[in-house]
């Protein structure tokens, strides 16, 4: 008998680790592994991961997404849609420029949180942001004068948008930059739940939204970044079910000139950097567009007025991070969060 089962054993054993290996492999080959891809687009990194599809030109689909809402609200694209329209190549004789059905859509959200915010957040920045260059290799701060000189092409209230389209004064440029990529990852949500796709994240240099939760069912986590620390570093840590994770801070893009610190959040009364004791503004929303919008909103507002906003708003979550990284949440915050890994 005992002769018998050690002939028998080895391939048993076999058998079962074979059946393990195999096991591994299904499981690999699930849904569960996501796949990703990952560009330079928007003038940041966006990466697109999908959890339960293994269907590469969904990825594809989303970058090219990306690329047709760029040539249209690039500013620095010259023949983009609002290249066109800052130049006036667009208006018709009764001064209208009629606009694309995104562009539409964009500029009537832009100008509701105009209305919201009081003028705190204001896509008529152009005429003042084009001074700065918070990017390229020579960053230095415009003079007084030429900011003076633009401030009075800057008002949301001298523009009119219409069924038809705008009415953009002589002079008035629009910069949609700090409400794009927030409609454009709304755009590409749309875009996956109409390929199937449940379970995803869109990561647009790091304005995330989340489709849906994880496969298992569990949510994604989402990490809130230290300012000025390293990238990995979190304050906090989301769990987020389907919204929408958006922040605006002094510490992604800025310079120093002469011992002043610069950063590209811009004061639309005075066309320079707000000055006010906030480091960032966090907003956890269930567009993205929404969390764009606020986040540079609030962070114009500063904390007191900011938060007064986000608590006048319903189903909002916000986490304002002070100068001395003290985390301030908004009314009722009912996200869940983990402990910091500080
Ligand atoms: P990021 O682009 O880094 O995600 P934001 O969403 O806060 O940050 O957008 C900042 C950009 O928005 C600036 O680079 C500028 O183009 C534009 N901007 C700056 N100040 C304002 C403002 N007060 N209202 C609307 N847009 C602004
Ligand atoms: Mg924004």
């Amino acid at each position: 008998m005992k002769e018998k089962l050690k002939k028998i054993l080895p391939p048993v054993v076999f058998l079962l680790l074979s059946a393990a290996v195999f096991a591994v492999v299904i499981w690999d080959r699930t849904p569960a592994s996501p796949i990703s891809l990952s560009g330079f687009k928007l003038n940041t990194v966006v990466t697109i991961t999908i959890y339960d599809s293994k269907d590469e030109s969904i990825l594809k689909g989303c970058m090219e997404l990306c690329d047709e809402y760029e040539a249209l609200f690039s500013r620095t694209i010259p023949d983009s849609e609002i290249s066109r329209l800052n130049a006036g190549e667009l208006a018709e004789s009764n001064g209208i420029s009629p606009l694309s059905e995104p562009t539409q859509a964009l500029l009537a959200e832009a100008f509701r949180y105009s209305e919201l915010s009081d003028g705190a957040f204001d896509p008529t920045i152009g005429a003042v942001s084009s001074l700065w260059d918070f990017t390229g290799e020579n960053r230095h701060a415009p003079s007084q004068e030429a900011v003076e000189a633009a401030l009075p092409y800057v008002g949301w209230e001298q523009v009119k948008l219409t069924e038809e389209g705008i009415l953009l004064p002589k002079g008035v440029q629009i910069d949609p930059g700090a409400i794009a990529k927030g409609f454009i990852a709304d755009r590409i949500r749309e875009y996956l739940l109409e390929q199937g796709v449940k379970s995803a994240t869109i990561n647009l240099g790091g304005n995330v939204l989340c489709v849906g939760s994880k496969p298992d069912g569990s949510p994604f986590r989402i990490g809130v970044q230290t300012p000025f620390a390293d990238r990995s570093e979190t304050s906090a840590i989301l769990e987020i079910d389907n919204r929408s994770v958006v922040s605006s801070g002094i510490y992604e893009r800025y310079f120093e000139e002469n011992g002043i610190f610069y950063h590209h959040i811009l004061d639309p009364k005075t066309g320079f950097p707000c000055e006010n004791e906030l480091c960032s503004v966090t907003i956890i929303s269930d567009t993205s567009v929404e969390g764009d919008a606020l986040s540079t909103a609030c962070f114009v507002l500063g904390l007191e007025k900011g938060m007064e906003l986000i608590n006048s708003l319903p189903g909002i979550d916000a986490i304002f991070i002070d100068r001395d990284n003290n985390l301030h949440y908004s009314d009722g915050f009912s996200t869940a969060i983990l402990p910091s890994d500080e």
